[in-house]
């Protein structure tokens, strides 16, 4: 489904089969030089065959038309190899330029699943041990396409208007949005989203992610926006007042991490079964298994956070991770000791 939202701004709404995402918002930018696209939605048939369909009708070819991918999950990326034809440019944050060109060597997201798996806890707490089946890497697009890395400040001139590209870390490591200052408007990605908190995981252990998201979300408050074109949902036109939400919300996640973990030491996994879930499952035990995943991944980024501020001491038995109120709130220490 095609939809104008401004001159030469089409949204392109792209289903997300059996995903509670429901639907990708892809953004084509209609240019007498080149158009530009911006995001995917998923490597599968349903996904390509609305894209596909969607573009015919818009009458672009993807000879004339460059992709702009504001992250790289798959719901994002997926038909990047797909859309490519050569000459075509693909820009992509460094930090998820790395990741995503990894992957077309060796299976990054399993990999990176599998640890998850073991540092939560979730093994300990009986999930199997079979990353490759709830990876999202079955939707993702093994791509073999030279990407371009996008900095921050880059400026791309698409449609009449001159977008500058905003780095946003966060929600993924090289989170990337594009503002037009002129008309005050936000490519937002997973940045910010509206009624849905955009799922702040952490996957590894080279960044914490909230520590990067928080300070990202208030940069792009002192922008001057009037309209958000973000990665699902509605459009949104109270920034502020969305972001404001978004803050409040990671702060009572934060309380709900500390009060379930109390005094004692605990997992990632009995901590994510003691603190609230949005979903409609009425117990722990009844998630699927990506869903506690995703559930780990979201609490060990507010328990990471925690452990960087000083409030936490992280420690590791036998590879699992077990996080402790740090004494006085103070001192990191080395836990077990
Ligand atoms: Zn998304």
């Amino acid at each position: 489904m095609i939809e104008q939202v401004l001159p030469n701004i089409f949204l392109i709404k792209i289903p997300l089969p059996e995903n509670p995402l429901r639907i990708l918002n892809s953004y084509l930018i209609k240019d007498p030089d080149r158009n530009l696209l911006i995001d995917t939605g998923f490597n599968l048939e349903a996904c390509q065959v609305a894209m596909d369909k969607a573009l015919f009708d818009l009458g672009v070819s993807m000879k004339e038309t460059d992709l702009f991918i504001t992250h790289l999950h798959t719901d994002h990326s997926g038909l990047v190899q797909h859309l490519f034809r050569p000459g075509d440019t693909v820009w992509m944050g460094k930090d998820d330029a790395l990741v995503f060109e990894a992957n077309m060597r060796e299976n990054v997201f399993i990999n990176t699943a599998g640890q998850l798996l073991q540092r939560s806890g979730l093994l300990l707490d009986g999930a199997p041990n079979c990353p490759q089946e709830e990876a999202t890497a079955k939707y993702a697009d093994r791509a073999c396409v030279p990407i371009t890395v996008v900095l921050d400040g880059d400026i791309l001139s698409k449609g009449g208007y001159t977008w500058r590209a905003v780095a946003t870390p966060g929600h993924t490591a090289g989170h990337m949005c594009l503002y037009e200052a002129e008309h005050k408007i936000l490519i937002a990605g997973d940045h910010i989203l509206d009624k849905i908190t955009p799922n702040i995981g952490l996957w590894s252990f080279q960044y914490d992610p909230l520590g990067q998201y928080l300070p990202s979300l208030d940069k792009i408050a002192a922008l001057d926006v009037e309209l958000v074109l973000p990665g699902h949902r509605n459009l949104i036109t109270d920034m502020r007042g969305r972001i404001r939400e978004i803050k409040e919300h990671h702060g009572r996640r934060l309380q709900d991490v500390l009060q379930a973990l109390g005094e004692d030491k605990k997992t990632t996994v009995q901590v994510a079964r003691r603190i609230p879930w949005d979903l409609s499952y009425k117990h722990w035990d009844e998630f699927p298994l990506n869903q506690k995943m995703h559930a780990c991944a979201e609490a060990l980024a507010h328990l990471y956070h925690l452990v960087v501020r000083g409030q936490l001491i992280m420690s590791e038995e036998e590879g699992v991770l077990y996080f402790q109120a740090a004494p006085d709130g103070g001192v990191i220490q080395q836990a077990g000791e």
